[in-house]
């Protein structure tokens, strides 16, 4: 029986692995390899590693683990979890192993499901993006479009024309509220109503915006609106709680509501957070938070001591 399985090793979950690694804990990680960011050419806003490719982070994640004998980093697929008791869970993984341990951490990730637009799927992560923090930089000074007329894009629209004195808004054909129209109108942001039809390229570079009736608008770099989707069911079917938009429901601790089950990273938030904060500084710190409370959760039961982290869902 080993003291934890982690599910998912990008950034929230190997750095849960490195706490408890540290610890002594026996630890599984188990990861599929399909981390959020992999399109990108480059990871930002990464203290000390701003603009190092997605996969480099993570061999360089992989090599600090390796440093800690009881943490095992296992490339696969977790196929099925199942609780067997409070301090007892099975994961199955895609050869057919089966492996115990005594707690579970969730760091599974979420997806992008892209909006179905001709050429989007070439440029995402390269020329195509969601994240103004993530992005927005590297295109300071180019000609950006926000793709959208929903209130959200309109504030996207205002946040990047700080970044770009050649800023659009494309609504493609949706409704957009006079007075949000007025604020980018008065902000010097051009808006476009027609319904556009296709992103094209030259390779990863986007080139222009082609719109239904033919003409286009040259443009630089795309903002867009994508889907997030968990990755893995593994939260619904051991009976977690959920928000509509994909996270499953953590506390402060990254405690879910079924005992024993944690979880961390994009796929989780806490009812106070608004909206999920997607970034890899902040996964990793989860991560760490997540690993260091599993640990004092261990110690507890082990030495029969109280829980320092018993606040919130003990
Ligand atoms: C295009 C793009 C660019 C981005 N750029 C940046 C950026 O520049 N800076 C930044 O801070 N953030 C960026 N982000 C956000 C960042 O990618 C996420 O915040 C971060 O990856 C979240 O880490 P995580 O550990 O929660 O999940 P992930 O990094 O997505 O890792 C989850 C892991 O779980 C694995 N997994 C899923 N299911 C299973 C299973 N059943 N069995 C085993 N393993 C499984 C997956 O294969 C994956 O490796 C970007 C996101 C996108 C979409």
């Amino acid at each position: 029986m080993l003291d934890v399985i982690i599910v998912g090793g990008g950034p929230a979950g190997m750095s849960a692995a490195l706490t408890l690694g540290r610890a002594h804990r026996t630890v599984l990680l188990a990861d599929s390899g399909q981390g959020r960011n992999a399109p990108a050419d480059a990871v930002h806003n990464v203290l000390t590693h701003d603009g190092t490719p997605p996969a480099r982070l993570r061999e360089l994640g992989r090599r600090d683990l390796a440093a800690y004998p009881a943490v095992e980093h296992r490339t696969t697929e977790v196929t099925s979890l199942r609780r067997l008791a409070d301090d007892h869970f099975e994961a199955v993984l895609d050869d057919g192993t089966v492996v115990e341990a005594r707690r579970l951490l969730l760091a599974t990730g979420l997806r992008d499901e892209l909006p179905d637009l001709d050429g989007v799927a070439e440029l995402w992560g390269k020329s195509a993006f969601h994240c103004p923090y993530c992005h927005g930089f590297e295109v300071s000074g180019r000609r950006i479009a926000v793709l959208g007329a929903e209130p959200d894009r309109v504030r996207l629209a205002l946040h990047l024309s700080r970044f770009t004195g050649d800023m659009a808004l494309c609504t493609g054909g949706g409704e957009l509220e006079p007075v949000l129209r007025g604020a980018l109108e008065g902000n010097g942001i051009a808006v476009h109503d027609r319904p556009v039809s296709r992103l094209e390229s030259d390779g990863t570079a986007l080139r222009r915006i082609v719109f239904t009736d033919g003409s286009a608008l040259e443009r630089d770099a795309a903002f867009i609106r994508t889907t997030p989707r968990r990755r893995a069911d593994f939260a619904e079917r051991l009976g977690c709680a959920t928000f509509p938009d994909a996270c499953v429901e953590v506390d402060e601790f990254g405690r879910t509501s079924v005992p024993g089950v944690y979880a961390a990273g994009d796929m989780a938030r806490r009812a106070t957070v608004p909206v999920p904060l997607a970034a890899v500084v902040a996964a990793a710190a989860a991560g760490t938070v997540a690993g260091t409370v599993i640990d004092q959760d261990l110690l507890s039961a082990d030495f029969e001591l109280p829980n320092p982290f018993a606040s919130g869902r003990a």
